[in-house]
């Protein structure tokens, strides 16, 4: 039924075909199939390009009504663009028999464009020639086709841009794929992975670098037992030897019987992102110029192996290396030069230590660090402290200069002197600072327990000097020098004394240098100055005139024009100047031969005098001395006490008073304590003579009384002549005035 009216439609709507009476008769099967054929198919006229007949799917797939397909021809379903030589093509091709033309794009009705592959027959309808044509809708198929090479092609390039590559193993038979990436990871070719390989071993772990071999093979082993994935990190090496860093990840598949069958997985190149890492751990650990362990790495490591409660067996010994002289190159030669200079200094010191155990580093600025383990004890520590110094004071040839530094190093050692990393650096570190201080020289120094409470002192001390001045904590006593001939002082040291509120009477020796150092010097000098010549002053007034002599230090000199506060003093408490003595030593003398030589000058112009102290302690020659204006040489207490002791100090003590008689100087004798030695002195032509033997310091109005005693008597002191017998021994005015008197 249905197919009549399909045929009786058909002659009713297709009046150009009824033309044809051939394909018209054609037999029912044949139209049949024709009309229902699921592709589209139509016949076309050769000669005028009409379209004679459409089938159902041809409607349907191209949206034409059957009229609306018979009054056109074939170029009009075609592109434009694609030009009409297919269709000459088909013209020209008068063989019988399909002919398979591929596929060409042809428009629907509404536009859209259909991709289809033609399959065309020359046929006659009519007895003329037509083409009759099968069409095969390949639009999605194609599209499909696209859109998975589209999809492979990212994929691929996220494989070679994400350095991923993806593999997979079948464990039955052996057979292995890899995506192209894996191949690039490898650096490997085709071949060389396919080369047989057993089932049960893989070609990624045949090329895993040889120490992460063990972690592999745990890890599938423990992957493939548990079923679980896995996921490691480990190193391969390429063909051309590079070691790659991979990101491993992958999972067994199993049978129905629980055998492991085949793995999948995939390998992520984390070299770039592995080597980054190492080069911020680097960079977190060493300093950048001298490539040491830097001050996060020194304290890492003194953590972890400076731990309380450690074996004391594990001695550690850590010094603190530091040099003088470096910020003065710095800042006349440039930093780039500095640079260059700390750069030698850490190759010193990487050369004097072992690669084992312990470390070398540079805390910062020019501090280094060297922490051993293999040293020993204190004695181990010393010694090769001293080659350390002796390594680093060593001439440095950098840019055609020759440069000498100074170094310092403190020391302390775990767990005996501290058992807490930050316990001990702080212990090397003081060290490092009395290092510097004391020696102010090369020097090494190791920490002591006493240092830690020396240290906790001297800041007690600083504090309480600071506020003793204004607290009058301070005073003055006076010891007087002797002339053996008259038997009468002739002029009297003022030395200073602190009445401490806690620690009481305080000599000089226990604070002087906190004082020096701090800089508290200054205001302390000048008070001294001024009480001593204020009592100076006074000794006058009661008529028993004498000069005071005032020990002055290095640092009020550099700190403060002297010669300035002397006039001033001076003028205060209206002491001539000939009444006053300042005593130097004779290192502060000639260190600023220049500038020191002016000050004294001016000094000696005002008529004050200057007397050398402590002379022969120091490096210098009586002949360098020659040069500066000086009145006295006070011949240092340690060769009078050695006088007829030790023959050589005695012939120096001699030679000196020699050449100083020679040279006009005056000479006092300090510190005679005993009748033989000033037995010795006055043998030597040394008169003059300060010392316990004839009076201790005195305080003041000890002293007064003492000047006031002499004015009276003269027989205060017993007649002396050498070798005869003292009346007595320790004079009249020998008590001890102080609790440190020495
Ligand atoms: P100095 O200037 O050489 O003073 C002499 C030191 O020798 C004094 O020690 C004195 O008490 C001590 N002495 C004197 N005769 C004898 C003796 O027969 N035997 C012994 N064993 N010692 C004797 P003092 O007072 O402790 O002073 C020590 C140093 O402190 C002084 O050495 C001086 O360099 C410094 N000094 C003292 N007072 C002042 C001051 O006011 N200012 C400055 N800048 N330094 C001072
Ligand atoms: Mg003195
Ligand atoms: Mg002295």
């Amino acid at each position: 039924m249905a197919t009549d009216v399909v045929a009786a439609k058909e002659s009713a709507e297709a009046p150009r075909v009824t033309e044809e009476p051939s394909w018209r008769e054609s037999s029912w099967s044949y139209r049949e199939f024709f009309r229902k054929n699921p592709y589209p198919m139509w016949i076309w006229d050769l000669e005028t390009f009409r379209f004679l007949d459409v089938n159902d799917a041809a409607i349907a797939h191209y949206g034409y009504s059957r009229d609306e397909f018979l009054a056109m021809t074939v170029k009009e379903v075609r592109l434009p663009e694609d030009g009409d030589q297919a269709l000459k093509d088909v013209v020209a091709n008068d063989k019988p028999g399909l002919v398979y033309w591929g596929a060409v794009r042809h428009r629907k009705r509404d536009g859209g464009i259909l991709e289809v592959e033609i399959t065309t027959n020359r046929v006659e309808v009519g007895g003329r020639p037509a083409n009759f044509v099968m069409l095969n809708d390949v639009t999605e198929r194609l599209n499909a086709l696209r859109a998975r090479a589209e999809t492979e092609s990212v994929l691929a390039a996220v494989q070679r841009v994400g350095h991923i590559g993806i593999w997979y193993r079948n464990l039955m038979t052996g057979e292995v794929i890899w995506t192209d990436e894996m191949y690039r990871i490898f650096g490997r070719s085709r071949e060389e992975i396919y080369a047989p390989i057993d089932a049960t071993s893989d070609a990624a772990s045949r090329y895993t670098y040889a120490e992460d071999v063990e972690l592999v093979k745990r890890t599938l082993e423990e992957a493939r037992r548990s079923g679980k994935p896995y996921e490691l990190r480990h190193r391969v090496v390429r063909a051309d030897g590079e070691v790659r860093w991979v990101h491993a990840r992958g999972w067994y598949e199993y049978d129905e019987r629980g055998t492991p069958s085949r793995m999948i997985g995939t390998l992520h190149d984390i070299t770039e992102p592995v080597r980054a890492e190492e080069r911020l751990a680097y960079l977190a650990e060493h300093d950048h110029l001298t490539g040491l362990a830097n001050r996060t790495a020194i304290e890492t490591y003194l953590q972890s192996v400076a731990t309380p409660g450690g074996a004391s067996d594990s001695r550690l010994a850590l010094l603190f290396i530091d040099f003088q002289g470096l910020k003065a190159i710095n800042y006349t030669l440039g930093h780039a030069f500095g640079d260059r200079l700390l750069v030698e200094i850490g190759r010193r010191m990487t050369a004097q230590h072992p690669a084992r155990g312990g470390i070398v580093g540079r805390w910062g600025g020019d501090n280094f660090v060297i922490v051993r383990d293999d040293l020993g004890d204190r004695s181990g520590v010393s010694r090769f402290a001293k080659n350390l110094l002796g390594g680093l004071s060593a001439p440095y040839a950098i840019g055609g200069h020759q440069l000498r530094l100074v170094p310092s190093i403190g020391a302390a050692l775990y767990p005996d002197d501290a058992t807490a990393s930050e316990d001990l650096v702080a212990c090397a570190n003081t060290a490092l600072s009395h290092a510097k201080e004391i020696t102010r020289d090369k020097g090494a120094r190791f920490f002591a327990a006493e240092m830690r409470q020396a240290a906790a002192e001297r800041l007690a001390t600083e504090m309480d000097l600071s506020k003793a001045l204004l607290a009058g904590e301070f005073r003055l006593v006076y010891q007087p020098v002797i002339d053996l001939r008259t038997r009468r002082a002739v002029s009297a040291e003022a030395l200073i004394r602190w009445q401490h509120p806690e620690r009481g009477l305080l000599g000089p020796e226990s604070f002087l240098e906190v004082a020096e150092q701090s800089g508290l010097i200054v205001p302390i000098g000048a008070w001294v100055l001024r009480e001593a010549c204020a009592a100076a002053r006074r000794w006058s007034a009661l008529g028993t005139p004498l000069r005071v002599a005032v020990n002055v230090s290095a640092e009020q000199i550099n700190r403060e024009p002297i010669a300035d506060l002397v006039r001033t003093v001076l003028a205060d408490t209206k002491l001539d100047a000939s009444m006053l003595s300042l005593e130097l030593t004779e290192n502060v003398i000639v260190r600023d031969a220049g500038e020191g030589r002016a000050t004294l000058q001016r000094l000696r112009d005002m008529g004050v005098s200057i007397a050398v102290d402590d002379f022969g302690t120091g490096n210098n020659s009586l002949a360098q001395l020659k040069h500066f204006p000086i009145d006295t040489l006070k011949i240092d207490r340690g060769f009078v006490q050695d006088l007829g002791r030790d023959p050589f100090e005695s012939a120096i003590a001699q030679a000196i008073i020699a050449l100083a008689r020679g040279r006009n100087l005056t000479v006092i004798a300090e510190g005679a304590e005993s009748r033989e030695q000033v037995d010795i002195l006055a043998s030597l032509g040394c008169t003059l003579i300060q010392g316990y033997y004839f009076s201790k310091p005195l305080e003041p109005e000890e002293f007064e009384r003492f000047l006031r005693a002499q004015s009276q008597r003269t027989n205060i002191f017993p007649k002396f002549s050498p070798r005869s017998k003292p009346i007595n021994a320790r004079g009249a005015f020998s008590r001890p005035s102080t609790t440190s008197s020495r």
